[in-house]
């Protein structure tokens, strides 16, 4: 059964002159308590009608309509069923409407005693749908329009019409009805009404009570309300301010240096510290601090991390330490440590948040407070502190993957200008001697006649040629080998003589059939030189290179001087000195880029690949030695250092010549010249 009339309506029909206000949810909750609290505290039994738009209105009530229900049994509670509301008659008569009933929008209370009456008729508003996320908060907006009031006659009415309601929707309680309407006089005229009603007795103690209760928490509501609001505002800012520093910078001191300035300025502490670090990182060294009073500085101090059982126990939770304060924390107490590190920076309550990046430690935010007092930590201060936290983690991660990008974005033009390079020295050194080998060969074909002594000509540059582009490609494949970790070393115990050896000789050889005058030569190596580890191959490599380059840039009246000598009691010092251009100081580590030459990729004038040096470098370092080269400048010499490490082990047995595992070079071993300490080769 539903009725779809409205009870408010049906009242201003019967008094046209009312007129309706609007109330809010929390008013007509306060004074439905105070009219209820005036019927607890009455004496005389009342007639009380209560009508809830649904079940679940009523339940958040039950407890106080069974203690209604126990002073008076004219109580009358209705109400649209959500569960387990039905039309019962227990200590009171409990009815169930329909949920598409016009009492579904309303809410109506009326009591009715012998001296007092009081009613509440009320329709609520239609509101505009809110979205979902504002739902809780608008709960308590939403809005009724109706009546309140002491008046008898309005009270009468308002408790006939509800009653006429009950008694359609109950027809079993006709008798009760008419009981209560007449033990409450409710069909008496408004003057005899009035005269009845002593108005005068009533103690509107409690009534007056509740709703200054109401207003009370309603005030205190308002305040914390605006607390929050406030404490999210600032929080908001603070985020704000640093996000938009992390926008303007993409460098993390940039970024560090506002987020700790900004967070300690707002949370008024002695000392905020923001440092990055890692869950093994032994200590941290302090660079972002703020101070808000005259507080030591921890800026430059190395600050213990793995002895500091708090910052132990953030990276084993992932979660802020909270301590408020020291003297009675059992975590400083208990350790040792801490009690020294708090005394040293006057630290009374301490607070540690985690930079976390993908549950990863990547730094942190401390809070000190120092002084005599300590510091409660309070729930929106630490959400503030975390939310910072989160903002650093991003942000830093951000400037390091940018930071990483420009690195690669360098490493790839040096790669590009290499790849350039390269094909600007392999299109000049391939295609110059394919050219001439072309035209040779050509030459030969077409002229069967050619004169032997011309004909000799042309095949032997053909193969020099041949033999230039051989040498580039083994270079670069070299290189290339070295450069991609992909060669074995056999590591040997040496004596350096025997490499020395190995590399002039494959040097003279070389001279010899290119008939060109080679520079003197000498040798000032000590005989009793201690023995090397290396791989013997690579080693004669690196000598073949630098006495051969030290001989291609010296004028043939010129020296070139081998030396060798310990240096301290791990390796030995190797130096190739010549009287040569030399090299201006400016370019004396560009001498080891790849392809460099002095005269450029493409008028080089004495050959070579522009890669023996780097090759030399990558050999040196890969057994852990040095290269570098000195210069008096042009036209005053070079030389070029290599160290190379000292056999330790004495027991180490010497390995016969490294080459003769390869190539016969037996007659070189015992040529003898190697042995003296100053030996003109040439
Ligand atoms: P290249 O095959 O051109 O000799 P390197 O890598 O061995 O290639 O040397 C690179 C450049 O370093 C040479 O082209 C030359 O300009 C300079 N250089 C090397 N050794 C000497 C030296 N002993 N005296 C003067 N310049 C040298």
């Amino acid at each position: 059964m539903s009725i779809p009339t409205s009870v408010l309506e049906e009242l201003l029909h019967a008094l046209p002159l009312l007129r309706t206000q609007i109330y809010f949810k929390s008013s007509l909750t306060a004074l439905s308590h105070a009219m209820e609290d005036q019927v607890l505290a009455g004496v005389e039994p009342a007639l009380v009608i209560a009508c809830f738009q649904r079940e679940r209105f009523y339940r958040q009530e039950a407890h106080r309509y069974r203690r209604i229900s126990n002073k008076t049994d004219q109580v009358y509670v209705l109400a649209a069923p959500e569960t387990e509301f039905q039309n019962s008659s227990q200590i009171q008569e409990a009815i169930a409407f329909e949920p598409d009933d016009g009492l579904a929008k309303e809410w109506h209370l009326v009591v009715l005693a012998p001296n007092y009456s009081t009613c509440l008729v009320c329709r609520e508003k239609e509101v505009v749908p809110v979205k979902a996320s504002d739902l809780p908060s608008m709960d308590q907006s939403r809005r009724f329009e109706g009546i309140w009031t002491f008046d008898r006659q309005v009270s009468s009415i308002v408790a006939r019409l509800l009653l006429e309601r009950v008694r359609v929707y109950r027809p079993e309680l006709e008798e009760k009805i008419e009981q209560a309407i007449a033990t409450y006089r409710l069909r008496e005229t408004d003057k005899a009404l009035e005269a009845a009603a002593r108005f005068q007795d009533v103690d509107p103690g409690p009534f007056v009570q509740r709703l200054v209760t109401y207003l009370q928490a309603g005030q205190h509501k308002l305040v914390k309300t605006y607390r929050s609001m406030a404490a999210q505002e600032r929080r908001e800012r603070l985020v704000n301010s640093i996000t938009t520093a992390i926008r303007q910078s993409l460098n993390p001191a940039d970024i560090f240096q506002v987020a700790v300035r900004e967070l300690g300025g707002a949370l008024d502490v002695c000392r905020c510290l923001i440092y990055r670090c890692k869950a093994t990182d032994q200590e941290a060294a302090i660079a972002y601090e703020f101070l808000g009073r005259s507080v030591k500085s921890l800026t430059g101090e190395v600050w213990p991390l793995q002895e500091n059982p708090l910052f132990q126990e953030v990276v084993a939770s992932g979660e802020r330490v909270a301590v408020e304060n020291i003297r009675t924390d059992t975590r400083i107490t208990g350790s040792k440590r801490l009690m020294t590190l708090v005394q040293e920076w006057e630290i009374e309550s301490w607070l540690m948040v985690p930079v976390l990046y993908q549950n990863q430690l990547v730094g942190m935010v401390e809070l000190h407070h120092c002084g005599c007092e300590c510091r409660e930590w309070d729930a929106e201060e630490l959400a503030m502190v975390e939310a910072i936290a989160t903002q650093v983690g991003v942000a830093t991660l951000q400037a390091e993957a940018y930071a990483n990008l420009e690195d690669l974005n360098e490493q790839l033009a040096a790669l590009d200008r290499t790849r350039s390079n390269l094909i600007a020295i392999t299109g000049h050194e391939l295609r110059t001697p394919l050219s001439t080998i072309q035209v040779c060969l050509e030459s030969l074909a077409s002229d069967p006649d050619m004169p032997p002594e011309l004909r000799q000509v042309m095949l032997s540059t053909a193969l020099d040629d041949a033999e230039r582009m051989r040498t580039l490609v083994q270079d670069f494949l070299t290189l290339s080998r070295l450069e991609s970790g992909r060669v074995e070393w056999n590591t040997e115990v040496l004596p350096l003589h025997e490499c020395l050896s190995l590399a002039i000789s494959s040097v003279r050889t070389r001279a010899n059939s290119e008939a060109g005058a080679l520079p003197t030569l000498t040798l000032e190596v000590p005989e009793d030189l201690p023995l090397v580890r290396a791989d013997g191959e690579w080693l004669v490599e690196v000598l073949s290179k630098l006495i051969d380059n030290a001989c291609k840039f010296t004028p043939s009246g010129g020296k070139v001087t081998i030396l060798a000598q310990p240096r301290g009691d791990r390796e030995l010092e190797v130096k190739v000195a010549d009287t040569g251009r030399g090299i201006s100081s400016d370019r004396l580590e560009t001498v080891f880029d790849r392809f460099y030459q002095e005269e450029g990729a493409l008028r080089r004038s004495t050959g070579g690949t522009g890669l023996g040096l780097a090759i030399c470098r990558q050999i040196v370092t890969g057994w852990g030695g040095q290269i570098w080269a000195k210069s008096g400048g042009k036209d005053c010499g070079s030389q070029f250092h290599f160290t190379i490490p000292i056999a330790t082990d004495s027991t180490s047995e010497v390995t016969p010549n490294p080459r003769s595992k390869s190539k016969s070079s037996k007659g070189d071993r015992s040529s003898g010249s190697s042995r003296n300490r100053r030996t003109p080769i040439r």
